[in-house]
């Protein structure tokens, strides 16, 4: 429960509602409910958000299976 509402895009890594069809980092359509962790990003220019190869502020998965 808790945190397994959202969804982790497999190509950003992105979390998003487990209802939404379209990653709205990237749009990719592919999806994995099997992730681990969750970091938020709220400046993409920021050192974490280069180390994790992020463009956009949002909610990421910092594992994925
Ligand atoms: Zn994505």
């Amino acid at each position: 429960m808790g945190q397994k509402v959202f969804k982790a895009c497999k190509n950003c890594r992105a979390l998003t509602n487990s209802d939404d069809a379209k990653c709205p980092v990237c749009g990719g359509q592919s999806f994995s409910d099997d992730w681990e962790g969750m970091i938020i990003i709220v400046d993409e220019e920021s050192e974490i958000a280069k180390l994790m190869g992020v463009q956009k502020p949002w909610k990421y998965a910092i594992n994925l299976k």
